[in-house]
């Protein structure tokens, strides 16, 4: 059957009207029928050219056709406890600033031209931007719970001809999609440094917002947070404002496309970096290769991160956390193939 289907019949059908779609921006940018509008990819029209991008890089379509894919940490890889030194780059981060500071450091160093990062959104919903200064990833620091379609912002480059290299942050979702484009050659392995972002589900904005409206959240708030258990809950800060809101009242705004996600780390990124449980102003870093390893040595040696070994308690909760998710995502999977949706 699927054979017969055209490319956007298929992610049409399988992914958007289904709503498994991520809004992790692989297909925007690029094809003039989808948008992202809101905090959501929308169709514009029914596509006329037909060339089948949007359905080889979309992330969700990768999972239902060809399931699971990579685990967590292959062979030679390593956990480790980091966080930066230098102030600037914890002022505005999410935890321990390490994401900020690599891709400063790349760009400063002239290995990355460009950074694909999230902004800050606003008046709407977080969006992807073009970032070429240190001072401007700085500026972009913390983490905005919902989706973003970030990506739509390296299909500009990729749109305007080849970047030289570039530097992109994002869900795990992301860092398949990029690998979809790296499998197709429309960017060579070589010129794209993925940074990967742990993460468990994100967020519709549309729904988020609803809901933080309903729990009294008048004003654009300006950070985010979800502590470890066992608290519970998500804590939003605005320029007047603290709300510790149950985190089980948010939980209906979850994108449903998530729970088909088998990835926690970021399996596809060069590095992924997440929370360090319990261990205050600190991340926990995932090394995937030679790359990676490399950049998280220079950093040590310069004095910008400080890298430990991941404690075991940390190693273990990270590891179950990995495992659930995954078995999580195949029970949904098989689910949709006993049910006939795949
Ligand atoms: C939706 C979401 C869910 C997450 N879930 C988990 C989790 O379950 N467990 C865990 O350990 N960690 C999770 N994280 C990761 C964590 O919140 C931090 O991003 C990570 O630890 C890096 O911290 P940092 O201090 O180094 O980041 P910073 O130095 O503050 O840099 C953060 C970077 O994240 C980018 N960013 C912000 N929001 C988004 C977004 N929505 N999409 C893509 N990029 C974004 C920004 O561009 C910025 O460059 C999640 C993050 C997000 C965005």
């Amino acid at each position: 059957m699927q054979d017969h289907k055209s490319a956007f019949e298929a992610i049409y059908g399988e992914v958007i009207s289904q709503g498994l779609c991520v809004a992790c921006g692989a297909c925007v940018g690029y094809c003039p029928y989808l948008e992202y509008k809101d905090g959501k990819v929308v169709i514009i029209d029914s596509c006329k050219v037909g060339t089948g991008r949007c359905e080889a890089v979309c992330p969700q379509m990768d999972i239902l056709r060809n399931g699971p894919g990579k685990a967590a940490l292959e062979e030679g890889g390593g956990y480790f406890l980091s966080k930066a030194l230098p102030k600037e780059f914890t002022k505005n981060a999410q935890y321990g600033g390490v994401v900020s500071a690599m891709v400063s450091y790349l760009l400063s160093t002239g290995r990355a031209e460009k950074a694909v990062l999230t902004d800050r959104g606003g008046k709407g919903s977080p969006k992807g931007v073009l970032v070429h200064s240190p001072l401007e990833v700085i500026s972009l620091g913390g983490s905005r719970y919902t989706a973003s379609a970030s990506l739509s912002a390296l299909n500009r480059l990729l749109k305007d001809g080849q970047p030289q290299r570039v530097v992109v942050v994002g869900l795990p979702c992301q860092m398949r999609a990029v690998s979809l484009m790296e499998k197709r050659s429309e960017i060579r392995s070589e010129q794209v440094f993925k940074i990967g972002l742990f993460c468990t589900w994100a967020m519709e904005y549309r729904e988020m917002s609803k809901l933080l409206e309903k729990e009294g959240v008048l004003e654009t708030p300006i950070r985010f947070d979800i502590p470890p258990p066992p608290k519970n809950i998500f804590l939003v800060e605005g320029q007047r404002g603290k709300w510790e809101i149950p985190l089980d009242r948010m939980r209906v705004a979850i994108q449903k496309g998530c729970a088909l996600c088998p990835d926690m780390t970021g399996s596809y990124a060069d590095i992924s970096v997440g929370a360090a449980e319990g261990i205050e102003g600190h991340n926990t870093v995932c090394v995937r290769d030679t790359r990676g390893f490399e950049l998280l040595e220079e950093l040590t040696q310069k004095g910008i991160l400080k890298v430990e070994a991941l404690p075991e308690a940390n190693l273990s909760h990270l590891k179950t956390a990995i495992k659930n998710k995954r078995e999580r995502a195949t029970t949904k999977l098989k689910e949709r193939v006993s049910h006939g949706d795949i």
